[in-house]
């Protein structure tokens, strides 16, 4: 690289007052003139660096002004859009967990456009709690003695360590060792949360004398964690709640000392759904029922309410949680609130749970009535596309729970499958998510779309969808 062959391609580098003057630029016409010259500025001072390391960047006035208008663009475009969501997961971390109820839609609208009773008591007329909107029905709906919702379930297992185990023991079975995605693993949350964590037994199995032998003075709780989307199979043995509670008891009768029983229950069913058969998992109330001291359990995946984490047990220690700072730092706001509300008081009638929520809706819902709804949206698909292109198919299909719920069951669906003549499927695929006027999600099999109606809610989605893949050919004619 010569000095010369610097300041000759740094000569040829536009002014960003004549970027400005292009066409792709002037052409935007709602975008504040500051911020499209920050994107202008942006692109030049990134050519200016891609010379200095020797290399020899797009320089002209019009390639500039594109990369701008892109730069532009992304800005004053939503990042965070709706998606039609035809995979088939049920509960999609990526695509945001659960879908709220109408009724949870309604009520956050409700105190979002106008002021609301967040920290208010209309008896006393005075300041109230935030934390008395949902309690009482949780407190119905579980069982428990008392409860409190904070930001998520990560926050309410950092919230029950720091407050009940720091600076003690608290004993963990290797077996539930997990880490639950996103970088939620139990060994680093019982460090940051000061709690010396003892594990017992080993990776297969662990037994009540492995927990009884660990039990020491310092010993403050038995934590045990749901294993999420991790399953191991065969050999292995675990301990019950039960049997962990009336291992308490006898340790408190001969020490005097209460040690907590706490169960990170991750997905958190209010209903034992039969329609899983041996894979149902426990509900809270059957936890709490079995001696747990503690049980938290998020609150967007199978109870198919908004994010939130839901933290239910005795009351002396749920007190002690809602004076704790971490309660202020974890609260939830009015709009969550709202919607945890109103999606509790929906199961105060189970049946209705089964309908109204959709997260529960779409795991009980039979294939019969998927199979009607995969084959509502080939009827569209086909009237809005030359059948020529493509072959349309209705084929038996597994959705999947998904949020670590329900791992190994296979849910059986229906799904529309769209094998390519013309095009293909990880074309269609990517024009589907990157340019489609509605973000569309389905998974590829054997050079094929399938988009599995289980998980698809409405006709407006599957018109969505119909379109998407009308634009798709249009764009490859
Ligand atoms: C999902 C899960 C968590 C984390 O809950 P979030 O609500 O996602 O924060 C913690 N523990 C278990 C066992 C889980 O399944």
């Amino acid at each position: 690289m010569s000095p010369s062959v610097n300041t000759k391609l740094f000569r040829q580098l536009p002014q960003v007052e004549e970027v400005l003057h292009d066409k792709a630029l002037t052409s935007i016409t709602d975008v504040p003139r500051d911020i499209a010259t920050s994107a202008v500025r942006a692109e030049v001072d990134a050519r200016r660096q891609e010379i200095l390391n020797g290399g020899t960047p797009e320089l002209s006035l019009a390639d500039i002004a594109a990369a701008a208008a892109k730069r532009v663009q992304l800005l004053t475009a939503p990042s965070l859009r709706r998606v039609v969501n035809a995979s088939g997961v049920i509960i999609h971390t990526n695509l945001g967990r659960s879908v709220l109820a109408e009724e949870a839609v309604a009520a956050v609208n409700e105190v979002i456009v106008g002021y609301s009773t967040l920290e208010y008591d209309r008896k006393t007329m005075a300041r109230g709690s935030r934390h008395d909107h949902c309690e009482s029905l949780i407190c119905t709906l579980t069982g428990a003695e008392a409860g409190i919702a904070v930001n998520n379930n990560a926050a309410a297992v950092m919230m029950v360590l720091s407050t009940f185990a720091a600076g003690h023991e608290a004993i963990v079975s290797r077996g539930e060792q997990v880490e639950i995605g996103g970088s939620f693993r139990i060994p680093e949350i019982m460090q940051q949360s000061h709690a010396h964590m003892i594990e017992v037994g080993a990776t297969n199995k662990t037994h009540l004398s492995d927990y009884e032998r660990a039990l020491t003075d310092d010993t403050a709780m038995m934590l045990k964690v749901h294993p999420s989307n991790y399953r191991m199979t065969g050999f292995t043995e675990s301990v019950s709640i039960h049997d962990l509670h009336n291992l308490a008891v006898e340790h408190e009768k001969a020490t005097g000392k209460k040690v907590l029983v706490y169960e990170d229950q991750g997905s958190g069913a209010f209903l034992r759904l039969a329609a899983f058969g041996k894979y149902a998992e426990p509900a809270v109330a059957e936890s709490l029922a079995a001696g747990a001291d503690i049980v938290s359990f998020s609150g967007d995946k199978l109870l198919g309410g908004p994010q939130a984490g839901i933290i239910v047990g005795r009351a002396d220690l749920i007190e002690k949680l809602k004076k704790s700072p971490l309660a202020r730092a974890l609260r939830l706001d009015k709009m969550t609130l709202a919607a945890l509300e109103a999606t509790l008081r929906i199961y105060l009638h189970p049946e209705k749970a089964m309908t109204r929520i959709p997260t529960v809706r779409m795991l009980v819902e039979s294939p019969e009535e998927v199979r009607e709804r995969a084959c509502a949206l080939r009827d569209i698909v086909a009237k809005n596309i030359d059948p020529d292109l493509v072959d349309l198919e209705i084929v038996e299909e597994t959705s999947r729970a998904g949020g670590g719920a329900l791992p190994m069951c296979d849910i059986p669906t229906y799904a529309m499958r769209m094998r390519f003549r013309k095009g293909n499927a990880q074309d269609c695929e990517r024009y589907l998510i990157q340019e489609s006027p509605v973000i569309v999600v389905a998974r590829i099999h054997d050079e094929a779309i399938l988009f599995d109606a289980r998980t698809i809610l409405s006709e407006e989605e599957m018109k969505a969808i119909a379109l998407g893949i009308a634009l798709y050919f249009d764009k490859i004619k």
